[in-house]
C-alpha cells in the first residue's frame, strides 16, 4: 500500500481499531446508559413516521426543527437561563457544539482552558483543531479559579498568548464529579469578561442530581454573551438518539450552523425528542433514572469501600462517573490492561489530562451496568490492584502505553 501522508492531526492518532470488547465484560468504563431503563419509543417512532413522514424523510432544517427549539427555550427556562429561538442550535449531541464552536473561534494555535483532569472526548476534539491547551488545576471545589486568574494575569503581563476559550463541565465534572460552586462559575464569566474570552458550559449530567442544591448555570450569569450552553439527551434520555443543542448570541450560533457540514441533524430523530419532551416523558424518565443510578454509585462505592479501603474518591452528588485515586505507586495503565484482560473496562485517569498524567488515577461509569455487576467488577478490579502492588517487578508508570489517543471515549 503507499505511503500515506498523513495531514499531521491524524498522524499520531487512530492508528489501531478499537479493542473488542469480550461479550460478557463488566463494562464500567464509557457512560453508556443503563439498558434496563432505555425508553421504549416505539410509538412515537411509529407516529413520527406516519404522521410526520415528509418532515422526517427530508433533509432537516440547519438549526433543528423550529418547535423542539422552542421546546428547547422552555426546558432551560426550568435552569433559570432565559433565551429564545434565535438562541437555539439542535446539533447531534454536546460534542458537536465543542466542535463547532471550535471552528468558530479558535485557529490552530489559539490557546483552550480545561480543568486539569477535564473530559477526555473533549481533550481529542481540541487537539483535533490544533489548538493549545491550557490545564488549570482542580481542587474539591473543581477547576481552580484564582489560578485560572493568576495565570491569565501573568499570560496578558508578559504579553503571552490568551485564551480565546475556555471548556467546563460544571455540574457533576467528568470525570471528578465535582460541581462548582456558584462564587466559582460568577469569577469564570467576570474573567471571561476582563480577559476576553468564551466559555463552554458543557451540561450533560445537571438533572441527573442524587443529593444536594443545584448551582445555577454559568449561563445564567451571563450578561453579554460570553456563554455557550452546550445541552443534550444523551444522559437523560438515550445517547444513540444523537439529540443535542448549543444555546448561545445568534452571532455565533450563525456562525456554528454555517460551519456544519452535514447539514441539518436528523429530523426524525429530532421529532421523537419533541414527542417526549411535549408528553412529559423525558421528565418522568428523569425521576425514575435518578434513584437508579444513585443506587449504581452507592454500589459502586461500597464495593471500594470493602475491597480496597486505601482507595480515595469523593462520591459525587450526581452524574454518571466515579474518579478513584488508587494507592500511591499504583500504575493505573498497567491495572487497566490487566482488568480488561479479567474481564473488567476501566479508563486509565491519565486520558483525562492534557499532558503529564499523573498514574494512579482511573474513572469508572456506574451508569451501565447493575449493582450487582459494579461490585463484581469492582472486586477483580481491586484484586488486580493488589497484585500490582505485590509485584515487585512493577514499575510505575512504565505499562506500555495505551493506544488510546485520539478516540472518542464518553
Ligand atoms: N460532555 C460530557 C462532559 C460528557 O461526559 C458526555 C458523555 N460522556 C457528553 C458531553 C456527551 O456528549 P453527546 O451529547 O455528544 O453524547
Amino acid at each position: 500500500m503507499a505511503e500515506i501522508r498523513f495531514a499531521s492531526r491524524a498522524a499520531s492518532i487512530g492508528k489501531r481499531p478499537p479493542p473488542i470488547v469480550a461479550l460478557d465484560a463488566i463494562k464500567l468504563g464509557g457512560g453508556n446508559a443503563f439498558p434496563d431503563l432505555l425508553p421504549d419509543v416505539s410509538a412515537e417512532a411509529a407516529d413520527v413516521a406516519t404522521l410526520f413522514r415528509t418532515e422526517a424523510l427530508q433533509y432537516g432544517p440547519l438549526y433543528g426543527l423550529p418547535e423542539l427549539r422552542q421546546e428547547i427555550v422552555r426546558f432551560l427556562t426550568e435552569d433559570g437561563v432565559t433565551a429564545n429561538v434565535d438562541n437555539i442550535l439542535i446539533l447531534n449531541g454536546a460534542k458537536q457544539a465543542l466542535d463547532l464552536l471550535l471552528r468558530t473561534l479558535v485557529d490552530k494555535g489559539d490557546a483552550v482552558v480545561v480543568s486539569r483532569p477535564t473530559y477526555l472526548s473533549a481533550l481529542s476534539i481540541i487537539r483535533n483543531h490544533e489548538a493549545s491547551i491550557i490545564e488549570i488545576d482542580s481542587d474539591e471545589g473543581g477547576m481552580k479559579v484564582d489560578e485560572l486568574e493568576a495565570k491569565l494575569r501573568r499570560l496578558r503581563a508578559e504579553g503571552g498568548k490568551l485564551p480565546k476559550l475556555l471548556f467546563e463541565v460544571p455540574d457533576f465534572h467528568n470525570p471528578t464529579g465535582i460541581t462548582l460552586s456558584e462564587e466559582r462559575r460568577r469569577t469564570l464569566v467576570r474573567l471571561a469578561e476582563e480577559f476576553d474570552f468564551f466559555i463552554l458550559e458543557d451540561d450533560p449530567y445537571r438533572r441527573l442530581r442524587f443529593s444536594g442544591e443545584a448551582v445555577a448555570p454559568i449561563k445564567s450569569f451571563d450578561t453579554n454573551g460570553r456563554v455557550i450552553g452546550a445541552g443534550t439527551f444523551s444522559k437523560i434520555l438515550a445517547p444513540g438518539i444523537r439529540v443535542g443543542w448549543a444555546n448561545g448570541d445568534p452571532a455565533i450560533i450563525g456562525r456554528m450552523a454555517a460551519l456544519k457540514s452535514e447539514g441539518g441533524c436528523c429530523p426524525l430523530t429530532q421529532r421523537i425528542v419533541l414527542d417526549l419532551l411535549r408528553s412529559g416523558r423525558i421528565a418522568h424518565h428523569i425521576a425514575e433514572l435518578t434513584p437508579v443510578m444513585k443506587r449504581h454509585r452507592d454500589a459502586m462505592t461500597d464495593a471500594f469501600r470493602l475491597h480496597l479501603p486505601e482507595a480515595r474518591f469523593r462520591a459525587p452528588d450526581g452524574g454518571y462517573f466515579l474518579w478513584v485515586e488508587l494507592p500511591d505507586g499504583v500504575d493505573a495503565n498497567a491495572v487497566t490492561l490487566e482488568a480488561e484482560r479479567d474481564g473488567v473496562i476501566v479508563f486509565p485517569g491519565q486520558l483525562s489530562f492534557a499532558s503529564a498524567p499523573p498514574v494512579n488515577f482511573i474513572r469508572l461509569a456506574f451508569s451501565y451496568c447493575g449493582p450487582d455487576q459494579i461490585e463484581r467488577g469492582v472486586r477483580k478490579l481491586c484484586a488486580v490492584v493488589r497484585r500490582q502492588q505485590t509485584d515487585v517487578s512493577a514499575q510505575p508508570g512504565q505499562a506500555e502505553a495505551l493506544s488510546l489517543a485520539g478516540r472518542h471515549y464518553d
